[in-house]
């Protein structure tokens, strides 16, 4: 019986763990976890990480692929079968539509490798330009946030032990205490010195945080963000709080965005957010005076208490994310925090892979190493790695949401210029009829396409779906590499024998290349198509040319970009040495003059999603019109400590469905007694977009004009049936945590 030291399947903290075999077993039957000594994880896991073992011998796991008969039922078919069927298939769409009749749709939980391939298979051997993922629907806001001012995105631009060392952690719309615990032991020495400050409109696991310790809980107005991000910038700047010398030395656009927070002092902030301005004021001024400390201890040689800003999708899954994340950067800036020993700003990725996951070539504007799908400079150096003329490589694509929306050309799906969208889509790692915004939408999609493939090693709601079910791998039984949340590369190793039936996504992508004909290599192995993605990320902002198995396996410490001519160590350096580029920025941001950009961004005249005239500034729901038995309520979604994206893989676990089981909506007591709703009631949530039926869980953790569902389950406790189609027009990331709705209560369904 061999252990194998490996990490986490679900979340982008990626915790280290050891899997032990059942005795006298190769499969994933019995097999067990224990946490492993990792600087992010210290040996500790969540219930999600313990747990997952349980789902590689489950009796749910298809093991066979299922292609759909003429009787609409799934039957087993062989391997042979089916790729020639989806060979055949996809050539005489592409004769007959051309090669934008398939699509492809990617995940952030994929490894480094399979996300690479899937890029150059859906562009090369497909030939088609549409192809996108979902970690659209995760980290673009972010992503496009700081690429703006920054000139590049990298989650966490430093370790995630850096946090250790802080005084002061502004944490915006993230609940780490229940989507990530083991992340919360960074948090205690900023939590035991009185300086978190959580800003959530949720008074979350993570906010509660702040109770005990003299830390400060902002209970915004749902969608009021950006506003207050405003405010706490407008007392940083006129209140003599701003690090004037660190913006003249490494910033521009000072006087800009100096005019955009002229109009936030704190009382009309409070109007709008509903935080108080006394709070406001409270937090601005810890901040800055704890930047200053941590400023003079540098000046005077000592180790600074450092003060990092951190954002998670709480303010990025909006409708104006980007600008959202772009004025908490320009926070940490005013503070003089990125790039110095005194602190940073980051975001917390969270997918498995979500950072891997978009740097190599899933993104419909990008190819590998973050390069720009319409640059020349970058298409010829990836036709080159790739050893095809650089005209074989499509154009731009389109973002994952209208994709998914214009699915099935043949039944009259548009893509957004109004030509005929997509017949046949292949879906790799997502569960997109459950984790998609206007999920019904997206489901009528999925049933207009002429052939849907889904890759997965469930039947998730998505597969349930298809014409034909690939069966895959699960992370105990693939090699391969993932990036955590600090950009640290990681290997995933393979330390059990699959089902019999399952295949590796390299495999399948490989074996139909070659059924294709398709031009370029399609190898199997995880360690030739790492070596290649190497060479095609050289020179570009993500660039792993400098990384091998070899330091990966040897316990190094090796973060992106590392680059061929800086892997000058023999091979020398111990486990645990820190390689590559640990802390970004350090002498200059990615911008071509060295400086971040101080990007001035505004509230939208009208708030984005509320077209039905929703918003009230202050707490509390109001009577849609005049409906006595009727609340306009905000609903924000999220996760459960229980639960994993979709839940495909966490509701099929027993002892996580036994303790979440359904979706619940926590609403104020206040909020449902005006509604007649008791605790543990059916509450009714609707809008132009669908309808959801929930118990209901009296929480006095959530102010009363919002409601918080879960969106993990599927059926009428779907909450993304009620996200609206809008978009961030920098991101196109939708609006996932600011639906109005109208909220009754109703019988038991
Ligand atoms: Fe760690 Fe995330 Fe896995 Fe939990 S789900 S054990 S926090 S990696």
């Amino acid at each position: 019986m061999s252990t194998t030291a490996t990490h986490c399947p679900y979340c982008a903290l990626q915790c280290a763990m050891t899997l032990t075999p059942a005795p006298s077993s190769e499969t994933g039957a019995g097999a067990a976890v224990e946490g492993r000594d990792f600087p992010t994880n210290n040996g500790r896991l969540c219930r999600k990480g313990f747990s997952a073992p349980e789902l590689l011998a489950s009796r749910q796991r298809i093991t066979a692929p299922l292609l759909r008969g003429d009787d609409g039922e799934f039957r087993e078919a062989g391997w042979d079968e089916v790729l020639d069927l989806l060979a055949e298939k996809i050539s005489a769409m592409r004769a007959a539509h051309g090669p934008d009749s398939i699509a492809v749709f990617g995940a952030g939980g994929l490894t480094n490798e399979k996300a690479y391939q899937l890029g150059k298979f859906a562009r090369l051997a497909l030939g088609t330009r549409l192809i996108d993922y979902n970690g659209r629907f995760c980290m673009s806001s972010a992503a496009a946030a700081g690429n703006r001012s920054f000139g590049l995105d990298r989650g966490l631009p430093f370790p995630l032990t850096d946090l250790q060392q802080a005084s002061t952690i502004l944490l915006l719309g993230s609940n780490v205490a229940d989507t990530m615990p083991p992340f919360v032991q960074h948090l205690e020495g900023a939590r035991a010195a009185g300086g978190l400050i959580v800003v959530d409109p949720r008074k979350s696991a993570t906010a509660a945080l702040t109770d005990d310790a003299g830390g400060l809980h902002l209970q915004s107005a749902p969608g009021t963000d950006l506003e207050l991000l405003l405010g706490l910038a407008h007392v940083i700047l006129n209140e003599g709080l701003a690090d004037l010398e660190y913006l003249a030395a490494r910033t521009s656009g000072l006087a800009a965005l100096r005019r955009t927070l002229a109009p936030w002092w704190p009382e009309r902030t409070e109007q709008v957010t509903g935080v108080p301005a006394a709070q406001i004021r409270r937090a601005a001024h810890h901040l800055g005076n704890a930047a200053r400390q941590a400023r003079d201890a540098v000046v005077r040689g000592e180790t600074p208490a450092k003060v990092f800003v951190l954002t998670g999708r709480g303010i990025e899954q909006h409708a104006n994310g980007t600008d959202t994340t772009t004025a908490a950067i320009n926070l940490a800036l005013l503070l003089g925090l990125p790039g110095t020993p005194g602190g940073g700003f980051g975001t917390l990725t969270g997918q498995g892979n979500g950072q891997g996951g978009r740097e190599h070539g899933q993104k419909s504007d990008q190819l590998p190493g973050y390069r720009k799908i319409d640059d020349p400079v970058a298409r010829a150096h990836v036709a080159a790695a790739w050893s095809v003329p650089e005209s074989l490589i499509p154009g731009p694509g389109i973002p994952a949401a209208q994709l998914l929306y214009s699915l099935g050309g043949s039944h009259g799906g548009t893509l957004p210029d109004g030509t005929p969208g997509p017949r046949v889509l292949m879906v790799h790692g997502s569960n997109v009829a459950v984790s998609a915004p206007d999920a019904n939408r997206v489901i009528e999609g999925l049933r207009r396409l002429d052939f849907l493939v889904v890759a997965d090693f469930f039947l998730s709601e998505t597969a349930a779906e298809a014409d034909l079910v690939l069966p895959v791998l699960q992370w105990a039984e693939e090699e391969g590499t993932m990036t955590n949340l600090e950009g640290r590369i990681l290997r995933r190793r393979r330390g059990l024998t699959p089902p019999p039936g399952a295949r590796d996504e390299l495999w399948i992508m490989a074996e139909l290349a070659r059924r294709l004909g398709a031009p370029g290599t399609y190898s199997r192995d995880a360690r030739e198509v790492f070596d290649e993605l190497r060479a095609a990320s050289a020179g570009g902002l993500a660039d792993y040319s400098g990384i091998d198995y070899a330091d990966l396996d040897a316990g190094r410490a090796v973060y992106w970009p590392f680059r061929a001519s800086e892997h000058d160590d023999g091979g020398a350096a111990p486990a645990g040495a820190m390689l590559g580029t640990p802390r970004l920025f350090l002498d200059r941001f990615a911008h071509p003059d060295g400086r971040a950009k101080l990007v001035p961004v505004r509230p939208a005249p009208t708030p984005p999603g509320d077209a039905a005239g929703l918003r009230r500034v202050g707490n509390g729901g109001s009577r849609p019109d005049g409906d006595p038995s009727a609340l306009a309520l905000t609903v924000i979604t999220g996760r459960l400590l229980e639960h994993y994206q979709s839940g495909a893989q966490t509701r099929r676990t027993e002892a996580l469905a036994a303790a979440a089981p359904e979706a619940r909506a926590e609403i104020h007591p206040a909020a449902a007694a005006q509604l007649g709703l008791e605790d543990g009631g059916w509450i009714e949530l609707r809008n132009s977009q669908g309808v959801v039926v929930v118990r209901c869980q009296y929480s006095a953790a959530i102010r009363t004009d919002a409601v918080f569902v879960p969106f993990h389950y599927p059926g009428l406790g779907s909450v993304n049936r009620l996200v609206t189609s809008a978009l961030d027009p920098i991101s196109s990331m939708p609006a996932f945590k600011n639906a109005k709705v109208t909220a009754r209560a109703v019988p038991a369904p």
